[in-house]
């Protein structure tokens, strides 16, 4: 894989032949637009050349390919990770600059490519990097939606959806399959001819591919992300518009692309609606098409199929792909049922992403028997044969009207992963405890990770420069070699400059806030940040009301030694998700009244930014002094916005759930400030029936906090607007935000105490970043590669 050794006058003249050529624009008249699209083009080109000769590779070796199907992939902006992966940021800038132009604002001018929720998306972004990055050939297979997760902003401190329009402009970053279009049939039923059983469905759908190359660090490899967009099969009725029906006419077309119209705003809950179930089928169905006309090209043994593909299920979401994998083999290939299924399992493989019973697929069997009534066969038989092997009349597939994604893709599965160690363990202890009896082997634990290629090396250049700068930059892609930064940490001019760049990207952020919102933040203050969507389980509600308590406790003594903090928010809350939507509500009311607060503003500001999505990430990361990482114990599967705090030199708050238990063993307990109860404690808590009480008895602090909900204090033209809230707190607390209260409280003021000795912070900070290294996505992915996989790196 040669690298391109175009010097970067030739970079300038090819950024102007695309300026010239493919956007038709005079430099003196080109927009910022125009340039972007330019610079896009010229980067792309760069990429093609490695995705070619990866996919030529591929072939040659007959390598066994990884097929990641996700229903999300929350990728963010593509240039400069494009730039930076090809280390061509000081061509780029160069070339830039000498037609006047500044790099960050053409960089800023791209949309965020926003495909998915949240974590779980964003892994799937993460794995496509490290995928790419390590050479192993893999795919990522989703769904084009036209309108990504919708845009947030806020009205009277309410939040506001709107569609989010990322392929209003071209998008260049991709590639038209016009000559990839699959059918995809719903509905109908199911025959019995000739010794055959033949589906015919009642309706089609047609998929189309849309390739976007992914290029992993340094351009030495690059795989493809295929989505499927909706289109009918026969786009329009010249009949019905002869007859002048203009509208039916169309109708056929509409109704097809409605399929990959929208990303489903639910994150971790199961709606249960037809239009899910169908975009679940139409993407896993066509994925299955197409890796089966792949190997087809190459092969002409199915019994070859687990030596050569790996499938992993991205939660339960494409699970549908087990059966239909076997339906083709068995219905349209002619092997016995039993062969079927056995392929089947060696290919299939499975993540889980949650045990919260409300996130857990099911669907009601007479909508999926509907739909997909060849399936529902499959899907019994499925089961007979896992009865006939191990007698256990819980563990079905099917039972009580339903039909269960996550007992289905167990089933199917030939691995089946958890997130973190302690998801893993709570998996074999509850959602998949009997299933796990019989199959002892099955589940594995692969820690979630994120890429150090955009979550340090781009978002934070400067402190990745210290870091080169001080251990050289194979760290990039060997994350672990942070932990060479130890020795430096001891040398006081070293942990100056980490501390100088600490406070060079939290006055960044300070400037973007006071542009963007007109508000201005305290750049000494302690920036303490909890970014993530907005859930019951994540309890942005416990930092608010400790926000509150802080805020009453100052107005006591406004004179006395505070550590100015300034609190940041941000995350979306699902349309239908209320309760969530009034803690959004009810911080943007705390912030308004706080931030006006002669009293305590100089010692305490709160602040909501809309839209949190990739990008805002980026920027908020790098300017962390606190992570939030404060969900009820056991609920979180991984987290991985815990992560790139800590990597990023920000100590963590935070319960022993998820991930955080990993970092806090891999940073030290001395550098992690913990509070609040483990995951059995939670468990035994609920069982008390007055617990909140019981808690707000116990705390002055805590009562007070929560009649201020109540009094109207934060609402006065509305008083009774947050009584809900206090009244959730009081009489059920299912996620146990009182009896957790008094302990965070103890913690914070623990933050505060070790915040004022500044150098031990950096130190703690630095330490934070120099152990951190086990958190990269390139580790996980080796673990998928090898406990699971059974996949190679293709580069020598
Ligand atoms: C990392 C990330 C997440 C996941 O954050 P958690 O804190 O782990 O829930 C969600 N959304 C975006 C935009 C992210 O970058």
């Amino acid at each position: 894989m040669a690298r391109s050794v175009q010097t970067s006058s030739n970079f300038r003249d090819a950024l102007l032949r695309h300026l010239t050529y493919t956007m038709g624009k005079d430099p003196e008249h080109a927009q910022p637009f125009d340039w972007r699209m330019a610079l896009s083009h010229a980067i792309r080109d760069r990429i093609v050349d490695t995705w070619v000769a990866s996919t030529r590779k591929t072939y040659e070796q007959d390598g066994k390919r990884v097929y990641y199907l996700s229903m999300e992939f929350l990728i963010g902006r593509l240039l400069e990770d494009g730039i930076f992966n090809l280390d061509m940021v000081e061509e780029a800038k160069e070339a830039l600059e000498s037609f006047g132009m500044d790099m960050r604002t053409i960089l800023d001018d791209e949309p965020d490519a926003a495909l998915g929720n949240g974590g779980l998306g964003r892994l799937a972004a993460c794995f496509l990097d490290s995928l790419s990055t390590i050479g192993c050939p893999a795919y990522g297979y989703g769904i084009r939606y036209e309108n990504g997760l919708f845009k947030q902003s806020f009205v009277d401190g309410c939040q506001v959806e709107s569609p989010e329009t990322w392929l209003q402009e071209p998008h260049p970053w991709e590639f038209e399959r016009p000559e990839v279009r699959i059918n995809i049939g719903f509905g109908g039923d199911v025959h019995f001819e000739n010794g055959k059983t033949v589906w015919r469905p009642a309706e089609m759908i047609q998929a189309e591919a849309f390739d976007t190359p992914i290029v992993g660090w340094q351009g030495r490899w690059a795989n493809t992300l295929r989505l499927w967009a909706g289109r009918a099969v026969d786009p329009f009725d010249l009949d019905l518009f002869n007859s002048g029906d203009f509208a039916a006419a169309s109708e056929h077309e509409a109704l097809a692309r409605t399929i990959s119209r929208v990303l489903y705003p639910e994150d971790s809950n199961e709606a249960g609606k037809e239009l899910r179930l169908k975009q679940e089928y139409f993407f896993s169905a066509a994925s299955i098409r197409d890796i089966l006309r792949r190997f087809d090209s190459q092969h002409n043994d199915l019994k070859l199929l687990p030596e050569k593909i790996a499938i992993q299920l991205n939660d339960t979401h494409p699970a549908i792909a087990g059966p239909e994998l076997l339906r083709i083999l068995h219905d349209e290939r002619g092997l016995s049922f039993e062969e079927a299924l056995h392929i089947t399992h060696h290919c299939m493989n499975y993540t889980n992403h949650t045990l919260l019973p409300e996130a857990l697929e099911r669907w009601d069997e007479r909508l999926f028997g509907r739909l997909l009534p060849r399936h529902l066969d499959i899907i019994n038989r499925i089961d007979d044969a896992h009865y006939k092997a191990n007698p256990h009349r819980t563990l079905s597939a099917r039972s009580d009207g339903q039909v269960k994604m996550g007992e289905l893709s167990f089933i199917m599965a030939n691995r089946v992963n958890g997130v973190s160690a302690l998801h893993t363990d709570l998996m074999k202890q509850t959602v998949f405890k009997e299933l796990n009896a019989l199959h002892p082997d099955r589940i594995v634990n692969e820690t979630n990770g994120v890429t150090p290629r955009r979550w340090l090396h781009s978002c934070n250049p400067a402190l990745s420069g210290l870091i080169t700068e001080t251990i050289g930059e194979d760290w990039i892609a060997d994350l672990e070699q942070l932990e060479k930064l130890e020795p430096s940490i001891e040398d006081q001019g070293w942990l100056d400059r980490f501390t100088d760049v600490k406070n060079a990207n939290k006055a960044a952020l300070c400037d973007y806030v006071a542009g963007v919102h007109g508000v201005n933040l305290n750049p000494e203050a302690m920036f303490d940040i909890q970014i993530k969507r907005m859930h019951e389980y994540k309890r942005q509600h416990l930092n608010i009301l400790e926000t509150i308590a802080h805020w009453q406790e100052i107005r006591d003594n406004p004179t006395a030694d505070w550590v100015p903090r300034v609190k940041i928010f941000a995350g979306k809350a699902a349309q239908g998700y209320h309760f969530a939507k009034d803690i959004i509500h009810l911080i943007n009311d705390v912030a308004k009244l706080v931030n006006a607060d002669a009293a305590t503003r100089d010692v305490l500001q709160v602040i909501f930014l809309p839209n949190y999505n990739v990008s805002l990430a980026e920027r908020l990361v790098p300017a962390a002094d606190l992570s939030e990482q404060i969900s009820t114990a056991g609920k979180e599967a991984s987290g991985t916005g815990n992560m790139k705090f800590a990597l990023n030199g920000a100590p963590t708050i935070g319960t022993l759930d998820g991930a955080n238990v990993e970092i806090r063993d891999h940073v030290g307990k001395e550098n992690f400030f913990l509070f609040g109860m483990l995951a059995d404690e939670v468990m035994q808590r609920r069982m008390m029936h007055d617990h909140a009480q019981q808690a707000i008895n116990a705390d002055p602090r805590l009562g007070r906090a929560l009649e201020a909900l109540r009094d109207g204090t934060f609402s006065p033209e509305d008083p009774g607007r947050y009584t809900h809230i206090a009244d959730n707190l009081t009489w059920s607390d299912y996620f146990l935000v009182c009896s957790d209260f008094t302990d965070y409280w103890r913690a914070q003021r623990e933050v505060d105490k070790a915040y004022q000795d500044r150098k031990a912070w950096a130190k703690m900070a630095a330490l934070n970043t120099a152990r951190s290294g086990w958190f990269s996505s390139d580790r996980t992915i080796h673990g998928y590669m090898c406990d699971i996989w059974g996949a190679k790196s293709l580069i020598p």
